[in-house]
């Protein structure tokens, strides 16, 4: 590079994420030849509008892009054209989710999503987000005593305020979701059942966690977190005669955005395929057996998880302890001086301050990535107990 400042910093932050131990749940490792189509002169083009239907000349090349991306996604997921669309151009998951409930949430409509401090996005309705403002959110939790779904629960409030949309699929919940149960609640209270499988998304392509897609009206997901692509999103709708998805396109162009990213949806087509092998396969069931063992045996070494354990990538550890351990920031800069990066994260029914929570959130999917296994995991959880034991007054 011409530009020695960028180029050095680059060089950095590369070196930067080898030399750690990452253990944030949301990131990942992308291949090389998504970087390569990520770094093309497709950046160069500007595309608004969707596949024979631009409003600029010269489409030939990336309409054939991006109906690929659309083509591959339907099949990563098992979904036949006439019953599924795809659309391939939010640019992140957040403003996938704010196209979806601009298309099919009035304004001040309700949207029911867990709350944050339990495990829910900031988009799925809370206060300092666009969505908690433009539209009125009846958050749900978790079980107080299990920490888990509590389904009583949401079909109280469901039944209570007859949400326009229920919003289910989190960001920091490590149980596997009943997608049945929440489309039943859905029906009896005549709301559109929306998941948000950003986290799991690649877990699901892998066949190592429940498909949302024979319960959900619309599934949107990040494609850079368990997914392995690049930072973007997608959003999948049935087709049916509520032409669901004539909205959502509406809403994501012209409603939210320009120009699509011609170059990120090439690369959202090349991890597509890329989550299409049998090799991906197993990498989501490494993930997940990986997330287990290093679950539990930092249960093993005294420390609470929190719902006892994890059935997906991820695993929410109560480093506070009533006091006994350290707060969540604690345990993140400690393990940071140790070589092992995480982020600090609200456990349910949290008593400190989201800057200050008590616990720590760690997944698998970017350790598996660079091929680490059970073995590695007992090393990391002993890691863990160390740099937070120096602190700890944990027994
Ligand atoms: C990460 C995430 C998002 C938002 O994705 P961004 O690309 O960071 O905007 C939305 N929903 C859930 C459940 C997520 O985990």
């Amino acid at each position: 590079m011409k530009d020695k400042e960028i180029e050095k910093l680059i060089s950095s932050e590369k070196k930067r994420q080898k030399e750690v131990i990452n253990l944030i749940a949301s990131e990942n490792y992308v291949s090389d030849d998504v970087l390569k189509a990520l770094g093309s002169e497709l950046t160069n083009k500007y595309a608004e509008g969707y596949p024979g239907k631009r409003y600029y000349g010269g489409q030939k090349f990336v309409d054939k892009i991006e109906e690929l991306a659309q083509k591959r996604a339907l099949k990563l997921f098992k979904l036949s054209v006439k019953n599924w669309h795809v659309n391939v151009q939010p640019l992140s998951g957040s403003p996938a989710n704010v196209a979806v409930y601009t298309a099919l949430v009035q304004k001040e409509g309700k949207i029911m999503g867990m709350s944050l401090d339990n495990g829910g996005h900031l988009t799925h309705g809370h206060k300092v987000s666009i969505t908690g403002k433009f539209w009125v959110s009846v958050p749900y939790g978790v079980h107080q005593e299990t920490e888990v779904l509590d389904f009583d629960q949401v079909r109280k409030i469901a039944e209570e305020h007859k949400p326009a949309m229920i919003v289910a699929g989190f960001t920091a919940y490590p149980r596997r979701i009943d997608f049945k149960k929440f489309r039943e609640i859905a029906d009896a209270c005549g709301a559109l059942l929306m998941v948000d499988m950003s986290h799991f998304a690649g877990l699901v392509a892998g066949g190592a966690y429940p498909s949302p897609f024979e319960y959900a009206d619309v599934v949107t997901t990040t494609v850079h977190k368990t997914l392995r692509g690049p930072r973007s999103a997608l959003i999948f709708s049935r087709i049916d005669n509520r032409e669901l998805y004539k909205k959502i396109d509406k809403a994501v162009f012209p409603g939210m955005q320009g120009g699509p990213h011609l170059n990120q949806i090439a690369a959202v087509a090349v991890a597509l395929k890329e989550a299409n092998t049998p090799a991906f396969k197993k990498y989501a069931r490494q993930v997940v057996r990986n997330a287990q063992v290093l679950s539990n045996e930092l249960q093993k070494l005294g420390w609470r998880i929190v719902s006892g354990g994890t059935d997906s990538h991820l695993i929410l550890v109560d480093t506070w302890m009533n006091g006994l351990g350290v707060s969540g920031k604690e345990a993140s800069d400690l393990l940071e001086k140790a070589g092992i990066i995480v982020n600090k994260n609200t456990i349910p029914g949290e008593t400190r301050s989201p800057m200050d929570p008590s616990g720590i959130r760690i997944g698998t999917p970017a350790e598996t990535t660079r091929g680490k296994k059970e073995k590695d995991m007992v090393k990391i959880a002993e890691m863990i107990d160390k740099a937070l034991k120096k602190k700890s007054k944990k027994k």
